[in-house]
């Protein structure tokens, strides 16, 4: 009797562990793989923000982001983090830091615009210096809410929202991710265009402080301007929250399909014996000036060109062209040997590489790097 209670508990305990284990592993298998974007309401609670014919921002910008939200959370690879969920009110530095501390991959911070005039029409802003007065002054209000905070000198290091020159001297800690963030915010923009037909006032920089501390690509998105009233109305009516919405949900899974790296391999066994280039044979159908690589990736992200990163290949290069970095594999001037390289490409799982050329590092057609052979 009493070895078979000692036995029961062995394996009850055991099971136990076992089950724990596999849990722990698989909660964070997921979150690895997790696309982390937070989503913030602009303004709330003792901050209403803009009440251009009456609205009020702060509860047009809570729908939508909430919205935008709900859409995303059915993407089992997205994670959603708000900033805020309810009419509370939350300091600027406060919201960046939860997407800091969340080591999201994206912020998107909503608002409404308002102006005298009857300026109307959708804008995304990204960080940077504004390069214009209108830009300035989106800024200036934006950042103003700063003013309802507590020691707001002391937590902005006397940046003044309404001092021009305080905007000068503004540090733009987002410059390492100004393409991706001008590349989110154009995709955004695009859909409010094409699928709302929405009057397009473009991608813009500013001086925003909630963009200035978050370290990932970041953007404001001024959603139509409430003191205009036909587009005040639509912003507040629920047709015109979800119009919205979807369009900030579309540009955010636009943006993230453009990353078609694959960066969550398990990790690969390199088999050293197998790459041909560590048992080079020689060709000798080698073209003057060009050298042949195969292009496996692009993407926004600057990726460490390591075999872990790359389905186990060696010898990937990274060249930056426009928006988007290009991973190359191999490099050779034997048209022969490059065509050996696409093969091993595509049986590591870049079933859509292909090989490029490059005389004295500029991009060529392939054919004309054929055509430069002289016999
Ligand atoms: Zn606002």
């Amino acid at each position: 009797m009493y070895f078979k209670h000692h036995k029961s508990y062995l394996l009850v305990a055991f099971v136990f562990l076992f089950f724990t284990s596999v849990l722990n592993l698989q909660a964070q298998n997921s979150s690895k793989k997790q696309f982390v974007v937070v989503i913030d309401a602009g303004h709330g609670g003792h901050d209403p923000g803009n009440r251009g014919s009456g609205y009020y921002e702060k509860h047009i910008a809570l729908d939508v982001a909430l919205a935008v939200g709900k859409e995303l959370e059915k993407h089992q690879d997205i994670k959603v983090i708000y900033t805020r969920k309810t009419d509370v009110f939350i300091p600027l530095h406060k919201r960046a830091q939860i997407a800091n501390d969340a080591k999201a991959d994206l912020f998107v911070s909503i608002h409404c615009n308002a102006h005298g005039s009857s300026a109307h029409g959708t804008e995304t802003f990204v960080l940077g210096l504004h390069n214009s007065k209108a830009n300035l002054e989106i800024a200036m209000k934006e950042n103003s809410v700063i003013y309802l905070e507590e020691d707001y000198e002391v937590t902005y290091g006397g940046f003044d929202p309404n001092d021009k020159s305080s905007y000068i001297g503004m540090t733009l800690m987002q410059e390492e991710y100004l393409d991706q963030s001008i590349l989110l915010a154009d995709f955004i923009q695009k859909e409010y265009t094409n699928k709302l037909k929405r009057v397009n006032r473009g991608v813009k920089q500013a001086g925003l402080l909630v963009l200035r501390e978050t370290v990932m690509p970041s953007v404001l998105t001024e959603i139509g301007f409430l003191s205009y009233k036909p587009e005040g109305s639509y912003l507040n009516s629920s047709k015109g929250k979800s119009d919205v919405a979807k369009s900030i949900e579309n540009g955010i899974l636009n943006y993230k399909k453009s990353l078609n790296l694959n960066l969550f391999n398990t990790p690969i066994e390199i088999n050293e014996a197998s790459s041909s280039q560590n048992n080079k044979k020689e060709y000798t159908d080698n073209y003057d000036d060009i050298t042949f690589k195969v292009q496996v990736a692009a993407g926004s992200t600057a990726i460490e060109t390591n075999p872990y990163n790359f389905k186990g290949l060696q010898n990937i290069s990274r060249e930056k062209e426009g928006k988007y970095y290009k991973y190359y594999y191999g490099a050779t001037s034997s048209y022969k040997e490059v065509q050996n390289f696409l093969e091993e490409a595509k049986k590591a799982g870049y079933e859509n590489s292909y090989i490029v050329a490059f005389k004295d590092e500029k991009k060529i057609s392939v054919n004309d790097a054929l055509k430069t052979k002289k016999d």
